[in-house]
């Protein structure tokens, strides 16, 4: 049974300190998985104190970067986020948890509720090729649970969440925010192919309009999100931005009229969303 609380401590004696650090089970019972609780996330590693420790560090610099968007609101509670090596532990978890998972899910964020009533949010993944732009996307939906519930808009959820996905350390410093070039691979095209919706009827989508058109709608809230936080050539559009995310936090007609304002920016920001996104690659060779 592995239940410890590792201090951040220097790489040396991490290293020490995973060599004799028991291994979990090979199962899915997250009891015995590797435990690090420091700040404000508690993670349970199938793989070790080593992911554990790795994970923790990042999802703690994670919210640190979700907070600077959200006013540093603070969640009640320290935050799961399970680890597994194990693909097929995952899905077993998952089924267990949720029924059957779609066969590429790489990670998601669940609502739980314990034998005293209190509510927390879930977030699971597996060491996949892809776990830290996983850990970073769900980390976000689930800051974002803590923080607005079930009030925020589907395509700022998942475009945030998105814009998040590059994020990682380059030597000490944490860098967020990066292109995302599959992404704008895919919206290129739809532009290109005149296929890409108008920018006023992304913002107006329900979750089950989002998620019937997943192939046009993540792409394309990724794209509004990093137009609308990138937008260094006219600093009015991030303002702009900024002031709805404060309206969505406010809810109520303060949202509804930040919704109208947004829908007003997008039909005038089309034009130069389109132009900004079919050259955002000029200077790496996209086409
Ligand atoms: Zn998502």
């Amino acid at each position: 049974m592995c239940h410890r609380s590792l201090r951040l401590i220097p790489n040396l004696i991490l290293a020490a300190f995973v060599a004799i650090a028991c291994h979990a089970e090979d199962n899915g019972s997250i009891e015995k998985f590797a435990q690090v609780n420091e700040g404000r996330y508690e993670v349970f590693a199938q793989g070790g104190h080593q992911m554990a420790f790795q994970v923790n560090l990042f999802m703690n610099e994670m919210l640190r970067q979700y907070e600077t968007y959200f006013n540093n609101a603070t969640p009640k509670h320290a935050a799961r986020v399970v680890v597994f090596a194990s693909n097929q532990d995952f899905r077993q978890y998952a089924t267990t948890a949720m029924g059957q998972p779609h066969p590429w899910l790489q990670g998601y964020c669940r609502p739980m509720t314990d034998s005293a009533g209190n509510r927390s949010f879930e977030l699971v993944v597996y060491q996949s090729g892809t776990v830290w732009p996983t850990l970073a996307h769900e980390g976000f939906h689930q800051f974002l649970a803590y923080e607005l519930g079930q009030k925020i808009p589907i395509w700022l959820n998942e475009g945030m969440a998105q814009y998040f996905e590059t994020s990682h350390f380059l030597g000490s410093t944490f860098v967020v925010g990066g292109v995302n070039f599959t992404k704008l691979q895919q919206v290129q095209l739809l532009i290109k192919s005149g296929k890409a919706p108008p920018l006023k009827d992304i913002i107006e989508w329900n979750p089950s309009t989002f998620y019937s058109r997943a192939e046009i709608a993540y792409p394309m809230s990724w794209a509004l999100t990093y137009y609308l936080l990138k937008s260094g050539h006219d600093p009015s559009v991030s303002m702009e931005f900024r002031r709805y995310l404060q309206a969505v936090k406010a809810g109520g007609s303060d949202f509804q009229s930040a919704q109208e304002r947004l829908s007003q920016g997008c039909q005038r920001w089309q034009a130069d969303f389109n132009d900004s996104f079919l050259h955002l690659g000029d200077s790496i060779g996209l086409q």
